[in-house]
């Protein structure tokens, strides 16, 4: 690469911020060019590339077929179903036409919402890009989500049409869809008129006349169709997404276009180092801005080959994400750090029956990167193992160690420097007043938000002035609700969410400091820590912990053994008052633990908003924790 260093490209793109985002938007095909790269006048609000007029499914489809019609852009690999099948640009550009018609069929065109509630198959891509391509803007709803998370979302987002399947698969077991979809349009106060039902012959389905049409029904309708990209300006909405619901309420992450396409062009070269022609494998779910970013928009936005996988990463066994690296000469891998500890638990010798010689570096994001299993990963594979910060709200990294450049090395514990046009500074809770290097403060960024960033909650202005802006009046400033430090050479280190903070007798401790300190003890598998109501000390921390295979049976030598770990690293202060044993922790649908669940049950609370809570059981055995002695 010709720039010459990420020091002085960085600084670039927060000094000059207009001559930056005007030189990287040369990456990406503008039908019109823009007439003003950042509009300014609506703080916090920010407009980027306006009067210009681009198509995401132009940029990441159509534009390729010069070069690449016969390289493969989607690799679908299924352990669920056993299938296989690879799809060429000139093969996505076919599929996505017809499901584009398809949907053009229903009465979608631009500006209209389309739901899309699908397992992991191509499918569930082409109607993603097919909604791009009318400009019609997509709201994936993750496929595990049940009835009234669906209907949630579908009365917020108001789709025109829903997409969906007949069932997905999870472990080897089918999960019928249909049924879920019927009792959240049931529940929904704003159905849709039409539903797109996708029949890969896993679970029957009752069709509702009218209503419901079968793909295979559409697509044989309109195999020969030819469906233009529709031009829309750079700010016209590409998508809608809900976050996590981690913390509360889910957020309808609303998207633009020319400023997404733009960041995530950015992002594949800069921060994951990948070129034209590698392939990328991500193992999140569409339904992620992990999975919308980095299995979709980013990796064909570069003219890569993307695989989707379904299936779960220790099915047929441990090794099958490996496996899929050799068979696929796989060049990035991107996972989270909830799957590393999973595959953690089984032989490491597993890791190394692979030839990863394409293999380049391993990323990981979604929830912080404990120590011990990213070392065990880099050591185990003998790859570099980079973490990377951000959220659903931006879209992209906002801290990562670019692989783009050679002089930024990776520190142990931080996901690394400020990425491109993000103005990171840690901030003082109270005044906003910014803290000195090495202090502890609240993570947020200064206005405007680079590209790609939200550009509002879908609907509501008002919530997301209220949310993201307004915790320092009078200053223009972003909050992520995360906690960090920074150290002076400009690396950050996330220290857990603004409300995992607890007041112990006075001392503020992080759960996550605590959880950090618990899961470095051998013995422990995952952990969890809360703060509970103590009439005594204002607050108490309990942990609740997973061990590792094989240390059940010295369950309370274990117990007394983390206690005095804790002691030792961090203080008596901090040893939690409670160590409870579990099998299982309360994770959100995307792999991050629901501390609020648990901590509301610790005391006797009403867990919630639990929507979009993974496993009912693994809550269920919190209380029986809490009573055994
Ligand atoms: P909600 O906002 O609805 O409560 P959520 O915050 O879990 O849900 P996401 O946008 O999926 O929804 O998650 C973003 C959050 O995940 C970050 O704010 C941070 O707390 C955590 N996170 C993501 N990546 C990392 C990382 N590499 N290290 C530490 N924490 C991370
Ligand atoms: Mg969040």
């Amino acid at each position: 690469m010709s720039d010459p260093s990420y020091a002085a490209f960085y600084r670039h793109s927060v000094e000059s911020p207009e001559a930056f985002w005007a030189e990287q938007a040369q990456g990406i095909a503008w039908q019109r060019p823009w007439g003003q790269v950042l509009d300014r006048s609506n703080p916090p609000f920010a407009a980027w590339f306006v009067g210009g007029l681009t198509n995401l499914c132009h940029n990441a489809v159509d534009r390729h077929l010069a070069d690449r019609a016969e390289q493969a852009a989607l690799v679908y690999v299924s352990t669920e179903t056993g299938q296989e099948r690879t799809y060429s640009y000139a093969d996505l550009h076919r599929e996505v036409q017809i499901m584009a018609a398809s949907l053009q069929s229903l009465g979608v065109s631009q500006g209209d919402r389309v739901l899309i509630y699908m397992p992991m198959i191509p499918e569930a891509v082409f109607a993603m890009l097919a909604c791009v391509r009318l400009g019609a803007v997509h709201s994936v709803v993750f496929g595990g989500f049940a009835s009234v998370s669906l209907a949630a979302r579908i009365d917020d987002a108001r789709p025109k049409v829903i997409v969906s399947a007949d069932a997905g698969s999870r472990g080897g077991k089918v999960m019928p869809y249909k049924p879920l979809l019927d009792d959240a349009l049931r529940l929904s106060q704003h159905p849709p008129a039409q539903v797109i039902v996708v029949d890969r012959g896993l679970a029957d389905w009752a069709r509702q006349p009218g209503r419901d049409e079968s793909y295979g029904d559409l697509r044989a309708r309109h195999a020969l169709a030819k469906v233009p990209c529709v031009w829309v300006e750079s700010t016209h909405p590409s998508y809608i997404l809900y976050t996590s619901g981690t913390t509360g309420k889910p957020k309808g992450v609303q998207r633009d276009t020319g400023g997404y396409a733009v960041a995530l062009h950015l992002s594949m070269r800069v921060i994951y180092g990948g070129k034209p022609g590698e392939t990328f494998f991500c193992t999140s779910d569409i339904g992620w801005v992990v999975g919308h970013s980095y299995i979709v928009y980013a990796p064909l936005l570069t003219g890569m080959t993307t695989i989707l996988f379904e299936g779960t990463p220790v099915r047929p066994d441990a090794a099958v994400f490996w496996r899929v690296a050799q068979q696929y000469r796989v060049n990035l891998l991107f996972s989270a750090p909830t799957a590393m500890r999973v595959l953690r638990r089984h032989d490491p010798a597993l890791l190394q029956r692979h030839d990863l010689s394409a293999l380049r570096a391993i990323f990981l994001a979604g929830e912080p990167l404990d120590e011990p299993t990213g070392r065990w990963v880099a050591e185990s594979l003998g790859k570099p193992v980079v973490d990377n910060y951000w959220q659903t709200e931006t879209g992209w990294p906002i801290l990562a160690t670019p692989q783009g450049f050679a002089d930024v090395a990776s520190r142990p514990g931080s996901p690394g420097v400020s990425m491109p046009g993000y103005k990171v500074c840690l901030r003082n809770e109270t005044d906003g007043a910014p803290v000195a290097a090495g202090e502890k403060g609240v993570v947020a960024m200064d206005w405007p938000l680079p590209p790609g960033c939200l550009q509002t909650i879908w609907g509501d202005d008002a919530r997301f002035v209220q949310t993201y802006w307004s915790t320092y009046p009078n200053r223009q400033v972003y909050s992520t609700f995360d906690w960090g430090r920074q150290d002076a050479d400009g690396y950050l280190y996330i220290l857990g969410r603004t409300d995992d903070v607890i007041n112990v007798a006075g001392h503020r401790l992080g759960t996550r400091e605590i959880e950090e300190s618990i899961s470095a003890h051998p013995a422990v598998a995952e952990v969890a820590v809360v703060g509970v109501q103590d009439a005594l000390k204002g607050q108490a921390a309990w942990a609740f912990v997973v061990l590792r295979p094989g240390q059940i049976d010295a369950a309370a030598a274990q117990q007394a053994s983390i206690a005095a770990h804790v002691d030792a690293q961090l203080g008596a202060v901090a040893r939690p008052q409670r160590i409870c044993l579990v099998t299982a922790l309360p994770k959100t649908r995307s792999g991050k633990m629901l501390r609020r669940a648990i901590q509301a049950i610790c005391e006797g609370r009403d867990p919630g908003d639990l929507t979009t809570l993974e496993d009912p059981l693994a809550l269920q055995q919190i209380p029986d924790a809490i009573a055994r002695p």
